[in-house]
């Protein structure tokens, strides 16, 4: 046993220290870039925060909304072939180029996706995810996956060390090394396993790695206020992955609380389990959405609906929370708007031009106390 004693900070602990500058004005930021890949050797440029491919977030008009504001999408691994093909035909669905599709390491999942790209000629990005990166097994299948697409994007994790980004960027060739082990909102790793590493530091450590590589990051889970995302872009993270941030909007698709009201003001909760249609059936008149239900996608409620449950030697990791209707993501003061707003606010204190020069301008200071939450967050 060894006990490491340098300090290991999460978004929580530090807070972006404002520095003087000729700051251009917050509107004049840019927050798009640029990135060259180190494997694929291909090119792409936007806002780079993405959608988790879990199965509410990650959905396919999650995918054409986000691509209208230039971020992009992780599928989740659940779609048929039938629709992954509809969706990434190219001549059909300018989109794909904004979206991940995402699979795990089992051969059914290779041979779903060797089906997909053969039908449609091919995938640009590909997201290969499982819960723990770690074992050989998992970086040989990343580089079984290269070779079978050499010029494809591929974003592999889920790591939090620097060893092992190295080794899936150098033996498994891969482009993006998706980091986080434990952060996210509806994971319980960090409480049944005891495993994890704190995500800021994770995020510093690993962007370090990566880019003495010249390969690139993502910082996977863990953002729960848009100033977390400028802390993590902050820290040296090339794409920010979200999760909880996306859930509970139009975009999202799984199970939906409803409220209903016969007369537009008097309003209860509906029963479970009926769908709009049904609802207005039965004589209410307004159906409005009130919460979705979100659950990690090693949870019991993600494995029942697509493992059949749990094997006995395994615990869910992970747990179902109920996330408030919060409308489209593209909504006037929405989600992409916060985000944008703060990192491109993020920018102007530190005096970066660009979210590109941001980790250069970035000075943490850690707190025991970022902000004041006398009337919440
Ligand atoms: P969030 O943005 O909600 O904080 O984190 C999203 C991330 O949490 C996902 O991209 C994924 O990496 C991780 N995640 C999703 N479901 C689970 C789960 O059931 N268990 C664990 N350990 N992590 C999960």
């Amino acid at each position: 046993m060894r006990i490491e004693n340098d300090i290991k900070l999460d978004y929580k602990d530090v807070i972006i220290r404002p520095k003087r500058s000729e700051a251009p004005s917050r509107k004049n930021v840019v927050v798009e870039k640029t990135y060259r890949y180190l494997n694929s050797k291909s090119t792409w440029t936007g806002i780079p925060v993405i959608a988790a491919n879990m199965d509410t977030t990650g959905t396919m008009a999650m995918a054409k909304a986000l691509a209208k504001c230039g971020m992009m999408t992780c599928l989740h691994k659940h779609y048929s072939v039938s629709d992954l093909v509809n969706f990434f035909d190219k001549n059909q669905n300018p989109v794909s180029d904004s979206a991940f599709y995402t699979l795990g390491i089992k051969d059914e999942d290779l041979e779903k996706l060797i089906t997909v790209a053969n039908t449609v000629g091919t995938i640009r990005n590909i997201c290969i995810d499982v819960a723990n990166g770690y074992t050989m097994y998992f970086v040989d299948r990343v580089k079984r996956i290269r070779e079978r697409f050499p010029n494809a994007v591929i974003m592999a994790g889920n790591v939090c060390t620097p060893e092992m980004v190295q080794e899936l960027v150098l033996s498994g060739s891969a482009d993006i090394v998706k980091i986080g082990i434990g952060p996210g909102s509806v994971c319980t790793t960090r409480v049944v396993a005891g495993v994890g590493y704190p995500q800021l530091s994770a995020v510093i450590e690993c962007a370090d790695a990566a880019h003495g590589l010249r390969g690139h990051v993502c910082a996977d889970g863990g953002c729960t206020v848009p100033g977390d995302i400028a802390k993590a872009f902050g820290a040296g993270a090339d794409f920010v992955m979200l999760g909880g941030m996306f859930a509970g909007h139009d975009e999202c698709e799984g199970d939906w609380e409803y409220r209903v009201s016969k007369d537009g003001t008097l309003w209860e909760k509906a029963p479970l389990f009926k769908t709009p249609t049904e609802l207005k059936a039965d004589g209410w008149q307004h159906v409005e959405k009130e919460a979705l239900a979100f659950y990690g996608m090693s949870s019991k409620a993600a494995i029942d609906k697509y493992s059949g449950g749990l094997k006995s030697y395994r615990a869910a990791e992970g747990k179902q929370v109920a996330v408030p209707y919060k409308g489209s993501v593209y909504d006037e003061e929405g989600v992409v708007q916060k985000i944008v707003g703060g990192l491109t606010s993020a920018c102007a204190y530190v005096g970066a031009e660009s979210l590109k020069d941001l980790p250069k301008c970035t000075t943490f200071v850690r707190c025991y106390r970022t902000h004041n939450d006398h009337f919440g967050a």
